[in-house]
């Protein structure tokens, strides 16, 4: 099938095959043809990286009439990198389709700007729901011309709360129109969205639903989460030619990690919301020409990234969302390569993994940490490779070689190589003369529910380090693993050196590592939640489960204790009181914000 045989004009195919693209995509090859002819609704569902944009994206450019100067087709899509890229790649298509004008609006840019290029005579436009609201409103945008609307990852739009925005620029576009939604996956919410606003429409799925491409291999590496970093640098290390992305849950983790490598010597960057759209785009910029070998992002910042040749995609935390980790990993294996996506999975934490696997339809498999010795063997081997492989320039060494001879004449061949290879490696021997294995044995995961205590009681077990914190069920947290989330996005301490945790309605205890309690104790306090100060203290209190955690559970329910009263010492500074459970409301939405 070639993409002639699709039906495109001339002017299309002269443009993509001056793209080298060679022949239909999979989901191009089902969604041009019906695109182009009939009039009916349409989604099509497909992974990142399949070619998405040019499947609505050439039918679209084809069905414009140039003769009729107005607004013909509308493409919204979730992040202003991605309305960039968009508005690029179709601008590249329509090279040859002459007068097609294409027009991105996004937020995070000039909009008299916008509506300038507007004026000037747009046919299709591709926006964030945010910012083309916002013109609709100063009336620079009107589509009751507009025939084709694309809702492309919608999947991701709902997912960033652009449900409303969505179905308000829906309703000021013409009855008549046609609507096209691509996306990755197909929740419910973005069913209900082709329901209220498809008529009978054309269904295609490439691949199965849900789960990621074909072409990446899944892993992930059981270390514990003090050993997590360095088994990032190991992979890193062991693959020469590694081009990677990194995702963190948090900001602070991001900006940790990168930090960390780049102080270690390698090209990375951090990649997070606090940055300005400016430092953002030099990031990626910088990413995208490879000047940057390993970007560490969050997942919110992240979305939309598009670089083809990305080799790994690593998850320092699994993320909150599973749904998320089919978007990270889509960031590899684009256009038709592979690529390879590893999980660092504290043994608490190997719960997920089942989630995980749900999600994608597959099984994650079992890799270590490379060894000090395997990392080794690559980097030599590399170092042969150029050896082989570099270009001698005869005329420039010229002058040196008689002067090199005389002063190697000595040593025999043997111990030239020698020491040739020891110049380039004494750095990675040293780096790894005393690394020991950091893989946890897999005997220790956590298996199902009925370990779940014994598998956090894993640090901090004897317990001899607790400490005490005034927040709980109250403040919106409605597990562990939340408060544990929480507490570590806030304090910047591992998740994997908390260990058992006891949570009650207005306080928790928590189990930790040697060291972290002051740490917590100095990082939270000053802090607070919903206008409510936060303490963390040492307990002096044996764990709850030693003594029948019921009572305590009892007693913390007591909704009116102030928190001043704590102070007062025994059994008093467990009430916390002053939450309410609208602030736990909020709480949940400063989640969902990160
Ligand atoms: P999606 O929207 O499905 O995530 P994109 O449309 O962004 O995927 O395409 C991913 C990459 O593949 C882009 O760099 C695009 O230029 C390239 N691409 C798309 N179609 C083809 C094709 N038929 N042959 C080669 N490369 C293609
Ligand atoms: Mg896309």
């Amino acid at each position: 099938m070639t993409f002639k045989d699709l039906g495109l004009s001339d002017d299309l195919l002269k443009a993509v095959t001056e793209m080298g693209f060679e022949k239909p995509s999979e989901i191009q090859e089902k969604s041009i043809p019906p695109l182009l002819d009939t009039e009916r609704d349409y989604v099509g569902l497909a992974q990142t990286g399949t070619g998405k944009t040019a499947a609505f994206g050439l039918p679209m450019i084809q069905q414009v009439d140039i003769e009729y100067r107005a607004i013909q087709g509308l493409i919204l899509c979730p992040t202003r990198e991605l309305c960039i890229q968009i508005a690029k790649e179709m601008t590249q298509y329509a090279k040859y389709a002459n007068g097609v004008n294409i027009v991105a609006v996004y937020g995070g840019a000039s909009i008299q700007d916008q509506i300038r290029a507007i004026k000037k005579g747009a046919n299709i436009i591709v926006g964030t729901p945010g910012r083309t609201i916002d013109l609709i409103n100063r009336k620079a945008l009107k589509f009751d011309s507009v025939s084709k609307v694309v809702l492309d990852e919608a999947d991701e739009m709902l997912n960033m709360g652009f449900k409303e925005d969505i179905n308000e620029i829906l309703e000021s576009t013409p009855a008549f129109k046609r609507t096209w939604l691509f996306s990755a996956t197909m929740p419910r919410d973005v069913e209900r969205i082709a329901s209220n606003y498809m008529e009978d429409p054309i269904k295609v799925t490439v691949g199965t639903k849900n789960s990621s491409a074909a072409n990446i291999d899944h892993k992930f590496c059981l270390v514990q989460g003090r050993d997590k970093y360095y088994a990032l640098r190991r992979f890193i290390d062991h693959y020469p030619g590694l081009f990677g992305l990194v995702f963190c849950r948090t900001r602070r983790d991001t900006q940790e990690v990168a930090a960390k490598l780049m102080n270690d010597g390698y090209n990375a960057d951090a990649l997070h919301g606090d940055l300005s759209q400016g430092q953002r785009d030099t990031v990626m910029g910088k990413f995208r020409k490879k000047t940057i070998q390993i970007l560490v992002a969050t997942d919110v910042a992240a979305r939309g990234i598009d670089v083809d040749d990305i080799t790994h995609v690593f998850h320092y935390d699994l993320p909150d969302e599973i749904e998320s980790y089919t978007h990270r990993s889509g960031r590899t294996a684009r256009a038709g390569k592979s690529g390879i996506s590893i999980a660092l999975i504290a043994p608490a934490k190997s719960g997920k993994i089942k989630l995980v696997e749900k999600q994608i339809g597959k099984k994650l498999e079992l890799v270590k940490a490379p060894s000090g010795q395997d990392i080794c063997g690559m980097q030599l081997m590399k170092l042969i490779k150029n050896v082989e492989e570099v270009e001698v320039n005869e005329k420039g060494i010229a002058p040196f070689v008689a002067q090199i001879h005389e002063s190697l004449k000595d040593y025999s061949k043997e111990e030239l190589i020698e020491r040739f290879v020891s110049v380039e490696f004494n750095r990675f021997l040293k780096a790894y003369e005393k690394a020991g294995d950091i893989n946890v044995d897999p005997s220790k995961m956590r298996k199902g529910r009925d370990n779940e205590s014994s598998g956090r009681r894993r640090t901090g077990e004897t317990n001899t380090n607790r400490v005490f914190i005034n927040v709980g069920k109250m403040d919106g947290f409605e597990n562990k693993g939340q408060l544990l989330g929480f507490i570590c996005n806030q304090s910047g301490v591992d998740g994997g050196s908390v260990g058992k945790i006891d949570l009650f309605d207005s306080f928790s205890f928590m189990g930790v590592d040697e060291g972290v309690g002051e740490r917590l104790i100095s990082a939270m306090n000053g802090k607070n939640i919903e206008d409510r100060d936060i303490r963390v203290e040492f307990s002096q209190d044996k764990p709850m489960g030693e003594r029948g955690g019921g009572r305590g559970g009892d007693r913390g329910r007591n909704r009116n204790g102030r928190s001043g009263d704590r102070r007062s010492g025994g059994g008093d500074r467990r009430s916390s009181g002053g939450s309410s459970g609208g602030g736990g409301r909020n709480f949940r939405e400063r989640r969902k914000r990160r």
